[in-house]
């Protein structure tokens, strides 16, 4: 498939000419409210026109993320009842064990408070100081446990995905010539392993394809290196799989997701995506040295091997989640609900990140905002002023995230220069994705008048979180 060519179908071309809708009904509801605009005016000032740093009370539509935000089913909330909070053996754990082997179809399982803490696990325990982690762009949380090891990450993603208009069907591919350059400047040795993200979410939600893994897998065995998977949105990607890539049309998600894994050595998870809870995480691998030495060091730093942070009740749900997770209908019903975001400020000509991905959409800040030089904060303005209009939080993914070279201390500058509107899973309605759509497009017609912002507060590490800043006169 050529980049030209490729054109993501809309939902309503793929099945037909009716309408699809999601595989649930409403069971129970969390009733929300617009704040004035005077209260948004100051909400937005006293938190140093943070979206991080708004209190949620005073937010209407919450497009910050998705994580930890989906809305459970009855049937999780009913595993929740079944908790067994033994300090040691709680038959959840086992459940969630099962769960991860059955779907993931990897052997060990660690269980983690959440992502992060699955990052630690396996950045120390796999890192060696001085050694690079060669991945498909850097994700925040990911790379820092990285670097906090003694490795250096460095990006082999495909030139595309740096990109905002290119229609390649995966951009979340690794470039092999790059890690291939790599391998021959420093040596297969100095390699700790590949950081592998199905879904680039610093990208743009975009996918890799099965060819590209199988493919890593081959260059990776010639050299003996291993690859760990982040498998965040994994299910996701798998939907990608099977809407581009010919061999897998008629395959259901959970076998392509399955096959994918099996490409890995191990994963680590942020169950508060995917796997459709409010909180968790885990950590799998094949090796059983690696386990053992995982299993010893998540006692020193999450909790015994058998919950790892979480509540019996919590592993219970999310051992439920997985299996909801991977069903072919929720998963078009997710990301079918982000494209029909994407359609809409399409269609109004607004710049968003293309091909959209499966759990956000992305505004294109560099091209909202053209007048705003790069270390004024064009994404950071544009989550500021989208909560101003209407109320609607969304996050910056731009050079506040991107923080700091370590090196030189000067502001890392990347390409990508977006607002991530993510959209939680099973939560929000249609109607809601037009007030979405209809506010973006009322800032985009404002955007002319629109001032830049400097930092007047910075932090040391992931500085997005609470850094704090004033509208440039
Ligand atoms: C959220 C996320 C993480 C970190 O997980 P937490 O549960 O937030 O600690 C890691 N990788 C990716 C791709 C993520 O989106």
């Amino acid at each position: 498939m050529s980049d030209q060519t490729f054109r993501p179908m809309t939902m309503g071309q793929q099945f037909g000419r009716r309408s699809w809708a999601e595989p649930w009904k409403i069971k129970m509801v969390e009733p929300i409210r617009i704040p004035t605009r005077a209260e948004r005016e100051q909400a937005l000032r006293e938190a140093g026109y943070n979206t991080f740093l708004l209190p949620s009370d005073l937010v209407y539509i919450d497009l910050l993320t998705d994580s930890g935000t989906s809305a459970m089913s009855d049937r999780q909330w009913a595993a929740m009842m079944l908790g067994d909070e033994a300090y040691a053996g709680s038959r959840n754990f086992y459940h969630l064990e099962e769960a991860i082997q059955t779907y993931y179809g990897y052997r060990y399982i660690v269980p983690t408070h959440q992502g992060r803490g699955a990052e630690h696990l396996i950045s120390q325990a796999c890192i060696k100081p001085g050694q690079y982690v060669p991945g498909n762009m850097y994700f925040t949380t990911t790379r820092l446990h990285q670097e906090l090891a003694g490795g250096t990450f460095v990006d082999v993603i495909i030139d595309e995905a740096h990109d905002p208009t290119s229609m390649h069907p995966f951009k979340g591919n690794v470039d092999l010539n790059k890690l291939q350059a790599l391998i021959d400047e420093v040596g297969a040795a100095q390699i700790a392993y590949v950081s592998l993200a199905g879904t680039v979410n610093m990208a743009g939600g975009q996918p890799v394809s099965m060819s590209n893994v199988r493919a890593l897998r081959a260059l990776c065995d010639r050299y003996g290196i291993p690859i760990y998977l982040d498998a965040t949105r994994m299910a996701e990607n798998a939907f990608f799989i099977q809407e581009r890539e010919e061999a897998y049309a008629d395959k259901p998600i959970a076998d392509i997701l399955k096959d994918f894994c099996a490409y890995t050595d191990g994963a680590w998870m942020s169950a508060k995506k995917d796997n459709l809870v409010n909180i968790g995480g885990w950590l799998a691998v094949n090796d059983a040295d690696l386990f053992d030495q995982l299993r010893n060091m998540v006692v020193i730093f999450e909790g015994l091997h058998t919950y790892g942070g979480m509540a019996g009740r919590d592993m219970e749900a999310l051992a439920v989640g997985i299996a909801e997770s991977v069903q072919d209908d929720h998963i078009t019903a997710r990301v079918g609900q982000v494209r029909y975001l994407g359609e809409l400020l399409t269609d109004w000509d607004i710049p968003i990140v293309q091909p959209v991905g499966g759990h956000a959409v992305f505004l294109d800040a560099k091209r909202f905002y053209a007048h705003l030089p790069q270390d004024q904060f064009p994404a950071q303005v544009l989550a500021a002023q989208l909560y101003l209009d209407s109320g609607i939080r969304s996050m910056e993914r731009g050079i506040v995230s991107a923080g700091r070279d370590p090196e030189t201390g000067d502001h890392r500058y990347p390409r990508l220069e977006l607002v991530r509107l993510t959209i939680p899973r099973r939560v929000y309605t249609q109607a809601h994705m037009d007030v979405t759509a209809e506010a973006v497009k009322a800032v985009y017609d404002a955007r002319a008048e629109t001032k830049g912002l400097r930092m007047v507060y910075e932090p040391k590490y992931l500085r997005f979180f609470q850094a704090r800043f004033e509208p440039i006169a």
